[in-house]
């Protein structure tokens, strides 16, 4: 048997990575984490928690009870698709809305958020054969991975991305909102201290501003098997 390599997919917000990252997964049987969801539900956890207040986030509550925080993955029974835990509650929906979105970049700029999540992140991909997507996938968590992906798109594309996503789960979102969020977090996520947002030297970039989710599919699967060679 091939050896089960490490595939880590970083790039912008909503570019489709977790979609493409998803499908993968799927294709070549790996697991897939969606490392985005683990920064997201330690938001909802200090939004839930009252640790935001007029939009900042109180570090030292939340460094306070970090030892609280138990994220896990788990599968929807319904839809056989992967689903966040947060202390055991199924938060997928709750992590999506656009408050979290709004409050999640400066819990991810906390040191001590990162390092956690790192962490068990690196724990979870310890065996390899898993397709891990984020920011910092291919830098920090596993400089080591085999295959790097760093996935892009004009912020306009992402943003009505989002916006068709979050309307078909009938959100009220309007694009501008999201147009303002998707760059508001390149920016915070692109120049924070800690390992923020780059392309990694040698990742393969993908920019899919003009690919079909068959034609990323199946750039990636190409990557992947010069990669693992067959
Ligand atoms: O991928 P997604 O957009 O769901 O991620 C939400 C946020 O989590 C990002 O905007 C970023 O601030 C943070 N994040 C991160 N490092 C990762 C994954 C996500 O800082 N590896």
């Amino acid at each position: 048997m091939n050896k089960r390599i490490i595939i880590a997919i970083d790039g912008h917000s909503s570019c489709g990575k977790s979609t493409m990252a998803k499908d993968l997964a799927r294709a070549v049987g790996y697991t897939y984490i969606d490392s985005g969801a683990m920064y997201r539900a330690v938001t909802l956890y200090a939004l839930e928690h009252g640790l935001f207040s007029r939009g900042d986030i109180d570090a030292d509550a939340l460094a306070a009870q970090m030892d609280d925080i138990h994220i896990a993955f788990g599968r929807d029974e319904a839809t056989g698709q992967p689903v966040t835990l947060l202390n055991g509650r199924n938060v997928e929906r709750e992590i999506r809305t656009m408050e979290v979105s709004g409050h999640v970049s400066p819990v991810a700029a906390l040191p001590f958020v990162r390092a956690a999540l790192t962490r068990q992140q690196q724990a979870m991909g310890r065996d390899g054969g898993i397709v891990m997507d984020g920011r910092d996938i291919g830098t920090a968590v596993f400089p080591e991975a085999e295959l790097k992906v760093f996935v892009t798109a004009s912020a306009e594309v992402r943003a009505q991305r989002r916006y068709d996503e979050l309307k078909a789960k009938g959100q009220d979102v309007t694009y501008a909102d999201i147009l303002r969020n998707v760059e508001e977090r390149d920016y915070i996520d692109s120049h924070r201290a800690l390992n923020p947002l780059r392309q990694a030297d040698d990742a393969r970039v993908l920019d899919n501003s003009h690919m079909t989710i068959a034609e990323q599919r199946e750039w990636l699967l190409r990557e992947f098997h010069q990669v693992v060679g067959n």
